[in-house]
């Protein structure tokens, strides 16, 4: 069966009262579109633990630090609108620009403590639009819970955080990054990668790993743990590193080692910016756990 295309905010409304009053839970995957199986794990999860599924669809202008990354996004409604039907999601709201933004924003929700460093630190707004477009979202769709991958960690704290300022009662469920047989993080902007730097990209994911692996076997100093990624990454002189951090819960950077941190890292290759990332614990927390 296909997935009910939804274009406008009052056919949201109607579409979830129905369902509501059927008694379905809810649940909404945000997306851009240009959907690939880590979108697709992210609705297989919703499928389990949801009545009534709503996949979004909106290449969000507010979230775009440069105009022209905005403009080639990859747009294929129809395609994803196939990928949600083989997947029986229920109903794919993908609004036009003008049915988000009738005028322009006077509001804007902000989470500045989780998005100072890493992505924040480089590309200005772009946490602010995602923050503001989700909050939007959930009160259009007014899900009980709602689908975030880890790959994009630092978006997952901040939506985690203003859902708990806010009070807003949805369940955010977060989904592990599902990966390329060769390690690399699925994305759609993987689709851009010429086929050289398609080659070269999984070398993210193995200097997060040697950075995991410098933590498990016991490294405390950051910067050591940063310079075992690095020495990886060094291999590979296409990559040009934007960040590689340890950081702690609230995606502040550390010093120092202690408990579960996580391995962050955007680089680029070419025009490409990717980015990747791992939570890992130290060895100490890990002997001292009960049970273990
Ligand atoms: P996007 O369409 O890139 O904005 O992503 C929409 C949602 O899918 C976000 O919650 C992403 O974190 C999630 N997502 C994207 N790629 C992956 C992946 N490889 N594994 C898990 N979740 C992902």
């Amino acid at each position: 069966m296909s997935a009910r295309l939804l274009t406008t905010i009052a056919q949201v409304r109607e579409f979830t009262g129905v369902a509501r009053r059927q008694g379905h839970v809810i649940g909404c995957v945000p997306t851009m579109g240009d959907l690939h199986a880590g979108h697709g794990a992210l609705i297989e999860r919703a499928r389990t633990e949801c009545g009534s599924v709503v996949v979004t669809v909106f290449v969000n202008p507010i979230q775009f630090d440069r105009q022209d990354d905005y403009e080639r996004y990859t747009r294929r409604l129809e395609g994803d609108l196939e990928f949600c039907a083989a997947r029986s999601v229920d109903a794919v709201f993908a609004p036009a620009v003008e049915e988000m933004y009738p005028e322009p924003m006077a509001t804007f929700v902000d989470v500045p403590d989780l998005a100072r460093h890493l992505c924040g630190e480089f590309r200005p707004g772009h946490f602010r639009g995602v923050a503001t477009v989700v909050a939007k979202l959930f009160h259009i769709v007014q899900p009980d819970a709602a689908y975030f991958g880890e790959k994009d960690a630092q978006q997952l704290a901040i939506i985690q955080r203003m859902v708990r300022d806010l009070n807003m009662a949805v369940r955010i469920v977060p989904v592990p990054t599902v990966r390329e047989p060769d390690g690399l993080a699925m994305s759609s902007r993987n689709r851009r990668l010429s086929p050289e730097e398609r080659a070269a990209a999984p070398v993210l994911y193995r200097a997060l790993r040697a950075a995991e692996n410098a933590v498990v076997t016991g490294e405390r100093d950051a910067a050591k743990v940063k310079s075992a990624a690095l020495g990886v990454i060094a291999g590979e002189p296409a990559m040009r590193v934007e960040y590689l951090e340890v950081v702690d819960a609230m995606m502040q950077p550390v010093a120092e080692v202690s408990g579960t941190v996580r391995l962050v890292a955007a680089a680029w290759l070419g025009q490409t910016r990717l980015i990747d990332n791992l939570a890992c614990e130290d060895q100490r927390r890990r002997e001292h756990r009960p049970g273990r």
